[in-house]
């Protein structure tokens, strides 16, 4: 039989799905969340058995990348056994997790053993004043403890995600590249994206773009291009002297990625965003729920979604929001 594959109408051949396994954090941080959320009621989220599903059929339709995320991936009982069964998936190369950190001091070994390939952890500030005030509830040691369980469980190539907001944290740019320098970790910072209402700041006065990140980096380090490439949104380069880490820029407000974009999300409640910056979807959840034991089905619904799937995200930097989700419905 012929190997399936899930394109597009690009011919953009998609076959990576990042998965949010729950809305819910025990972090509040600025960017992503209101200070109080209403988070979703059970029997609105996917059950474990039913996000394991969702990965079988993607895998099956040849997505060979998975990414968990949410919400804290890691505050979701059930998660390490949940990574081993979709870690088992046959014809899956890699099953990654983007998580804050904070649970990684006891988790790290487990997910490590049940089959996680790599970690992308959070990382805004090395100040825990700041680091307190930017995710409101979150500890900066029990992050960097879990940074470096990561390390000490044995994964490689973890990255740390930092979004820069001119002054909040924009002064912390270089110190956060030579504290992922010292860990031989890489590097990537994100422009802030307008998903989601939050009246804490205005995210236009706040922008801070990937260009005067990289100035202010040069400041201090010199920067080569790296040679090697990944398909995602990340342009990376190297600090000169330092090979162990890259340093890569996430820049939203600009279409760069759009063109080779190869990934999917599933929200927890089972909604397939075909593009981050757009409502464009598809509820797996319904058709799941409607058609217990035939998987054909869902396959048939999500090869149907593929259609859906628009060229490119339009960002304005206007402050009205243009996608009313929240980054945690979505996972990043
Ligand atoms: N809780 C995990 C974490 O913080 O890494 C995973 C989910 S979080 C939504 C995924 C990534 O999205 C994080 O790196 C976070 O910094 C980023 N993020 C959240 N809201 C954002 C926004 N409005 N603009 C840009 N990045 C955002
Ligand atoms: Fe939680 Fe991650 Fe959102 Fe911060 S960015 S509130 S850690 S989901």
């Amino acid at each position: 039989m012929a190997q399936r594959v899930l394109t597009d109408s690009f011919a953009r051949r998609v076959d990576y799905l990042r998965m949010s396994v729950t809305d819910r954090c025990d972090f509040r941080c600025v960017y992503c969340m209101a200070e109080d959320m209403e988070f979703l009621p059970r029997a609105r989220i996917l059950s474990l058995e039913e996000l394991h599903e969702m990965a079988r059929a993607f895998v099956a339709l040849g997505t060979r990348k998975i990414r968990l995320t949410g919400g804290e991936p890691l505050v979701r009982a059930g998660i390490v056994e949940l990574c081993a069964k979709i870690a088992a998936l046959p014809g899956l190369q890699e099953l990654c997790m983007t998580s804050n950190g904070s649970q990684l001091g006891r988790l790290a070994g487990p997910l490590r053993d049940a089959g996680l390939s790599r970690l992308n952890i959070s990382l805004d500030s090395l100040d825990p004043a700041r680091f307190r005030e930017l995710t409101r509830t979150g500890d900066l040691n029990q992050v960097i403890a879990g940074i470096d369980a990561a390390t000490a469980a044995g994964f490689t190539h973890t990255k740390l995600n930092c979004v820069v907001m001119k002054g909040r944290n924009d002064d912390e740019i270089a110190d956060l590249v030579q504290f992922a320098i010292d860990r031989g970790l890489d590097i990537s910072f994100i422009e802030e994206m307008p998903l989601g209402v939050i009246t804490e700041h205005s995210r236009a006065e706040a922008f801070f773009s990937s260009e005067q990140v990289r100035e202010r980096i040069a400041e201090r380090f010199t920067l080569v291009p790296a040679t090697d490439t990944t398909h995602g949104p990340s342009r990376y380069w190297r600090v000169a002297g330092a090979p162990g880490s890259r340093i890569g820029f996430i820049s939203p407000h600009s279409h760069n990625f759009c063109a080779t974009c190869n990934r999917v999300r599933l929200t927890v409640e089972g909604r397939l965003l075909l593009c981050l910056g757009n409502e464009h979807s598809m509820d797996l959840k319904s058709v799941l729920r409607a058609n217990p034991g035939q998987p054909e089905k869902l396959e048939r619904a999500i090869i149907e979604a593929m259609a859906l799937k628009p060229l490119k995200h339009d960002f304005r930097l206007d402050d009205d929001v243009q996608v009313v989700r929240f980054m945690n419905m979505t996972g990043g």
